[in-house]
């Protein structure tokens, strides 16, 4: 699947809405934007969309239990589901 510029775009801007902080834990390494939607089930392209994760959060809270759910309203995360661990 490729990704279109717009997408990296959103990606930069994202994290800098975010102050190249991590979302979880606050971390400032290896941050990086998830989609909250999953872009290959169709999750939209758009800063909305997305949250800034350090790496270690990514992999480790996000990616490692696929029935977490985060929802982002307005400056505000919460995950639900078994998440972590
Ligand atoms: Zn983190
Ligand atoms: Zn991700």
């Amino acid at each position: 699947m490729t990704r279109p510029y717009s997408h990296r775009k959103s990606q930069n801007q994202r994290r800098k809405l975010d102050d190249y902080l991590c979302q979880f834990c606050g971390s400032d390494e290896n941050v990086a934007a998830h989609h909250i939607f999953e872009y290959s089930k169709g999750g939209p392209s758009t800063v909305e969309g997305m949250v800034t994760v350090c790496r270690r959060c990514h992999l480790k809270i996000i990616h490692a239990d696929s029935e977490i759910e985060i929802e982002k309203k307005e400056n505000e995360i919460t995950t639900a589901g078994k998440g972590g661990k």
